[in-house]
């Protein structure tokens, strides 16, 4: 396999491999950019067919950190790292805490926190090997379960949609079909009903479905069925790329707006969601409460600030759209170009060295 020609083509800055012998720990951790800060991002445990498939996952990820982070305001960058494993079969003791040494060797470089098959407890785990790790429980001090901060900046988002659209950020009555009501998607479920909203729910796994409809009392599709609903906001909040030809064909919306990461199956499909006359508030930007959730802890977790800052996604949501009205580029282009200029302004501030700075 071309490593080297993979890292290239995105511009990463480095990729380290590590591997324990006695846990059967592997793991690739990718740093796509310091120019803004250390490199956050999840540890991703999941059973990949392939080292490729690993790598490749570890490469497109950790770019989407950079945006992230960047298009928030933080002083990040991007990095992600992913354990091959199955997490439900392969996650020890030793294994976490083996990869705690490696996570410490990179000296802050690369910060960790929890991802698709890693917990709050994981965490807490691995940093008994390195203090690079966050995202910890609430028990050991950290922001636990960053799922209802994400669901508040994705309601705060559809209030920013909303007034754009409709000149009122009030949800009342406007109708949401959610794609996934998982730890994200039930807490934006609560939201939204307390706000007064209609919703329609869907899940894979039909014991989700069942639990939002007793708990919040909200009417459900099959999968098949969702993006079809008559909505006003259609919001996939379960695997990525969900957003393809065939489905934004079917969609009855008039915005999109949803916390799962990579939304878009191609680039091309930004276009065809405006071609439809349908608003897409940009994956990254509005998914971003956890991260910025995560983010608060490196300071000393205030929950108060967390979540000031995560109600900045509602300028933030609103910029991007008025911008892509402005200067006629879809929203995800106008997204990358603010992120882009960001990482290019202030990560340029960098050469202006502060006494000290030689010490690191
Ligand atoms: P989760 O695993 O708790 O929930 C996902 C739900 O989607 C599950 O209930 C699953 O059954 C369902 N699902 C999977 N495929 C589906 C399909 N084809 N149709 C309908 N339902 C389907 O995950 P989560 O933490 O709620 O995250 C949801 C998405 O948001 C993910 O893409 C995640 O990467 C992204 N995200 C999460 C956070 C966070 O704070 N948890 C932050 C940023 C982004």
């Amino acid at each position: 396999m071309a490593v080297f020609d993979e890292v290239a083509r995105e511009g990463h800055e480095q990729i380290l491999y590590g591997y324990d012998k006695v846990s059967g720990l592997k793991t690739i951790i990718a740093i796509h950019s310091t120019a803004l800060g250390p490199a956050l991002g999840g540890t991703r445990f999941f059973p990949y067919e392939s080292e490729k498939d690993a790598l490749e996952d570890v490469l497109r990820l950790s770019r989407g950190m950079t945006y992230k982070a960047a298009a928030a305001g933080l002083d990040l960058g991007g990095g992600k790292a992913v354990i091959i494993g199955d997490p439900r079969t392969d996650k020890s003791e030793r294994l976490l805490r083996a990869y705690g040494r490696i996570v410490d060797s990179l000296q802050g470089r690369y910060i960790t926190a929890e991802d698709m098959g890693t917990t709050t407890t994981d965490m807490d785990i691995i940093r008994r090997e390195t203090r690079w790790a966050f995202g910890n429980s609430v028990a050991e001090g950290g922001s636990g379960d960053p799922s209802p901060v994400t669901a508040r900046g994705l309601f705060t988002a559809a209030r920013a949609v909303a007034e754009l659209i409709w000149g009122d950020a009030d949800l009342a009555q406007r109708r949401f079909a959610i794609q996934g009501v998982g730890k994200v998607g039930s807490a934006f479920v609560q939201l939204l009903v307390e706000a007064r909203a209609e919703v329609i729910v869907t899940d894979a796994y039909e014991p989700a479905i069942a639990a939002a409809v007793e708990t919040y009392g909200v009417k459900s599709v099959v999968p098949e069925d969702i993006h079809a609903v008559d909505c006003d906001i259609f919001s996939p909040c379960a695997r990525g790329a969900g957003l393809n030809e065939s489905t934004i064909a079917q969609l009855n919306c008039q915005a999109i707006v949803g916390s799962a990461n990579n939304q878009l199956a191609t680039d091309e499909d930004a276009d065809r969601i405006a071609q439809r006359g349908i608003v897409y508030a940009p994956d990254f930007v509005v998914n971003a409460g956890g991260l910025i959730n995560v983010y608060d802890e490196l300071h000393g977790y205030s929950k108060m600030r967390a979540l000031h800052r995560v109600d900045g996604i509602f300028d933030a949501t609103k910029t991007i759209l008025e911008m892509s009205k402005r200067e006629g580029i879809n929203p995800n282009q106008a997204a990358v170009r603010v992120a882009e200029n960001r990482i290019k302004d202030i990560g340029d501030l960098r050469r202006f060295r502060r006494s000290g700075d030689d010490r690191n």
